[in-house]
């Protein structure tokens, strides 16, 4: 069964008012079983809006139209809907009851812009907002279902949950889709990509991969579909299976796992504990790690040190290491990791020394230079990675190399 998705509302064009309703509706139509085709966003143009539904007629199966059912004199969908319907507004009681009661308990006095929106095109049947004052509508025309919803997102998810999803479910048998996310790093999307053409060339029909990389983390999403929910589920469990024997010291992860996380759950099974020593990334890597609920059974604390003189004064490291390498350098990097180790007395910690940018690059440290290392009783290990010029970009990807290091050494521990 193929769905599309218009919204409609000048803000969202103009990046106003992100859209979220497609993403949603997107969402929820295809955990359903139905194929997402298409989403079109246009502005409050009656022709824009009259061209956007004569394409969808007979390309979809049901499209599903937000926004524009306002009282106010911008929103113009309902009148659209009507000439391309060849129907007229007519005053639908039950929702102007509604919507008197709903006034009468919010003390306002009702106004005409009230009366408009219990105005509906006549051949629609309509769908009872309990959420708000603008109905939903549904059209079917030529073997097409038209839905038209109003902008506001819980107005709209209220009407989605309750009459929309409902019987759309009744009236198509729907297909399996399951989808399961694997979470690798440590290799650029290109290479991964590389790594597995052999996998991918041997995905059986039904089977789609996915890459969809955030700062150098990448979720390899696989979305299998069928008739039949238990045979979908296994073809997919045994590419999973499969996808852990090609990449496996890429693999971190399952579902929506940080690299944080999957920190905090490995530093639980083993029942040691963590320290930061930031420079460059000024207390992210602290404040990701405890942004993870219970993380204060292994996070201790953290320096940041910023300054040169507070990773002498604070971690301890030796003023001539700076002066002879730079903050910037394997062995301050080393010394910072080593010295929080004392001072916070963690089983583990980890440290950042870099360029941030967008200035302060030289020709040998250009802006984007990170040195990270780890300690911990087996030792302290350090590594220099180099990313681009955007500032927070770079302090996002610094802290997740940070994380992985950390990963990496306390699974070999
Ligand atoms: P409307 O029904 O066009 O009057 O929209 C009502 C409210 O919902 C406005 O504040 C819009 O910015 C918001 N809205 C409309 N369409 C969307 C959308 N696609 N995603 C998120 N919010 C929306
Ligand atoms: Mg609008």
């Amino acid at each position: 069964m193929k769905t599309e998705i218009i919204t409609i509302g000048d803000e969202l064009l103009i990046g106003q008012t992100i859209d979220t309703n497609s993403a949603w509706i997107g969402s929820e139509l295809s955990m359903a079983g139905f194929d997402v085709m298409k989403k079109t966003s246009i502005h409050d143009i009656r022709t824009d809006i009259l061209n956007a539904l004569s394409e969808a007629e007979g390309r979809s199966n049901v499209v599903i139209i937000t926004g524009g059912l306002g009282p106010t004199s911008d929103d113009i969908t309902k009148p659209a809907l009507c000439d391309f319907f060849g129907t007229r507004l007519v005053i639908n009681p039950e929702v102007l009851a509604m919507i008197t009661e709903m006034m009468k308990r919010r003390n306002f006095p009702m106004n005409l812009n009230n009366r408009r929106q219990a105005e509906v095109p006549e051949s629609c049947r309509v769908l009872t907002n309990a959420a708000g004052t603008a109905p939903g509508m549904w059209f079917e025309r030529n073997g097409t279902i038209f839905i038209s919803l109003p902008g506001v997102p819980s107005e709209m998810k209220y009407l989605m949950i309750t009459h929309v999803l409902p019987e759309l479910k009744q009236r198509f048998r729907s297909q399996a889709i399951i989808h399961r996310n694997i979470m690798t790093y440590g290799v650029p999307e290109a290479l991964l990509a590389e790594k597995l053409e052999g996998f991918e060339a041997e995905l059986p029909v039904g089977i789609k991969l996915a890459y969809l990389p955030s700062s150098g983390v990448i979720k390899l999403r696989l979305t299998g579909t069928g008739r039949d929910a238990v045979s979908v589920a296994k073809l997919v469990e045994t590419r999973v299976r499969l996808l852990y024997s090609t990449i496996p010291d890429l693999i971190y992860g399952e579902e929506g796992e940080t690299l944080e996380m999957a920190v905090g759950r490995l530093l639980r099974e083993k029942g040691k504990t963590l320290g930061t020593a930031e420079s460059c990334t000024g207390g992210n890597l602290a404040r990701l790690i405890t942004g993870i609920p219970g993380s204060s059974d292994y996070f201790v604390g953290s320096v940041v040190s910023y300054a040169n003189h507070i990773k002498s004064k604070l971690l301890g490291v030796d003023d001539k290491l700076i002066e002879n390498f730079g903050a910037v350098s394997e062995p301050v990097v080393i010394a910072m990791a080593e010295g929080a180790r004392t001072v916070l007395s963690a089983d583990y910690t980890i440290a950042t020394s870099g360029i941030a940018g967008p200035d302060g690059g030289t020709e040998h440290k250009p802006v984007g230079t990170l040195w990270t290392a780890v300690s911990s009783a087996s030792g302290t290990k350090a590594e220099m990675h180099t990313f681009g010029s955007d500032r927070l970009t770079n302090i996002n990807r610094f802290s997740n190399v940070a994380l992985n290091i950390l990963r990496k050494q306390i699974i070999k521990d």
